[in-house]
């Protein structure tokens, strides 16, 4: 479907959430897209040879490019191993049961089996990022139309042996692309990957909900369409998976649809992870998908499959060596931050007396604080969210 007509029915593509991905316009460009057409409808799924191709665990070797224009988007390795982290955390993650996910769709979610690993062991034995990290003057390098972002000589980044790696791009495009990827169609050529927005990554929010934006990725990269169909977003294409309802849909809406969505005579799955709703609100793969993408990597992409991924030695943030001092004048809290802190929380200053203060987000970039209140004389606590943990410290604010 055009991305005009798919405005139609989008009235919140350019809110908080954005068009998650360009993959149609990528992969028609590039590819055949020839996809085996399915049945249409969720159907009952129990085959011996799927059971064969679900139970190997596959480790996808990676190669990252960080291709920036301005120093801020030149990403820190530990906001990428963060990334990556999530990624596999959400790759490995049985998730049945959960709140955003009807009952009717249990029976068909499958974990993947598969991990990205962007690691590799260097000779004096340390295990570092495979990464390249180039500057470039060229705005917009990532936008899907542009094209030179896969090459060194056009102001991009050459692909590292595709056939060996899958290479992922983090950089600049338009603000309104998440990202997109290739089919596996397009093995081993020289745009052959996933492409990701850099400013989407650095921004504020939680890097589990990003990390399914490269989730969403990998599903095209190893034969997923989206669940609205391979060619055309109607009730007479399907993505060619068995397990997964026939839809015209793609949910490419600002905030999370509320289930039950029904296209196409059966109530939609727009909670997969190739929905074009919100990061927030996609959760899993089926069965059907996930036999798809190990066939995939048992064909098409059989050379990047390997067994094991080093594990990279990561050490905590000295959380107790933040230094913090209270400005009354100017209302700022300044924090001497540690050492290897380098990516967005969120900070909640509450009272002793376990009254909520302020609510702000620190950046890797930022050492002040402004609180939007003026804190009277006494002892406070500063809590530091960060992925799902708490950290506190506390500060006191002295008389004038
Ligand atoms: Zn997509």
């Amino acid at each position: 479907m055009p991305i005009a007509a798919l405005l139609l029915f989008a009235p919140s593509l350019y809110g908080q959430e954005r068009m998650r991905c360009f993959f149609d316009d990528f992969a028609r460009q590039y590819g055949q897209m020839n996809v085996e057409p399915s049945t249409h409808g969720v159907q009952p799924f129990h085959t011996e040879k799927s059971i064969v191709l679900r139970s190997t665990h596959k480790v996808i070797p990676v190669y990252v490019h960080i291709v920036y224009r301005t120093d801020d988007q030149n990403l820190s390795d530990s906001l990428l191993a963060l990334l990556f982290l999530k990624a596999n955390q959400e790759l490995a993650f049985h998730r049945r049961g959960h709140r955003g996910i009807p009952p009717i769709f249990y029976p068909y979610i499958e974990t993947p089996s598969i991990e990205l690993c962007p690691y590799e062991r260097q000779s004096d034995g340390r295990v570092a990022l495979r990464i390249r990290r180039k500057k470039t003057t060229i705005k917009a390098i990532g936008d899907v139309h542009n094209g030179r972002i896969f090459y060194d000589s056009l102001g991009g980044s050459d692909a590292v042996d595709p056939t060996h790696y899958l290479n992922i791009w983090i950089t600049e495009m338009d603000d309104y692309a998440l990202g997109y990827s290739s089919f596996p169609d397009m093995a081993g050529a020289s745009n052959d990957g996933i492409i990701l927005n850099i400013d989407y990554l650095r921004r504020n929010g939680p890097m589990t909900y990003k990390a399914r934006t490269l989730i969403h990725e990998l599903g095209h990269y190893l034969g997923l369409c989206h669940l609205a169909g391979c060619r055309t977003a109607s009730c007479d294409d399907d993505d060619g998976i068995e397990d997964t309802p026939n839809s015209d849909m793609h949910y490419a809406w600002s905030s999370c649809p509320t289930a039950p969505q029904i296209s196409c005579g059966s109530e939609d799955m727009f909670m997969n992870y190739l929905s074009l709703a919100p990061d927030s609100c996609i959760l899993f793969f089926t069965k059907g998908q996930v036999e798809r993408m190990h066939r995939t990597l048992t064909t098409v992409r059989t050379s990047l499959a390997r067994s094991h991924c080093p594990t990279p030695i990561t050490s905590e943030p000295p959380w107790q060596d933040i230094q913090l001092v209270y400005n009354p004048f100017q209302q700022q809290l300044w924090l001497q931050l540690p050492h290897g802190f380098d990516r967005p929380i969120t900070c909640v200053v509450y009272g002793t007396d376990g009254r909520l203060i302020a609510r702000m987000y620190l950046t890797a970039q930022t050492s002040l604080l402004s609180v939007p209140v003026a804190l009277a004389p006494g002892w406070y606590v500063l809590y530091f969210i960060d992925e799902g943990q708490t950290r506190s410290k506390m500060f006191f604010v002295p008389p004038n």
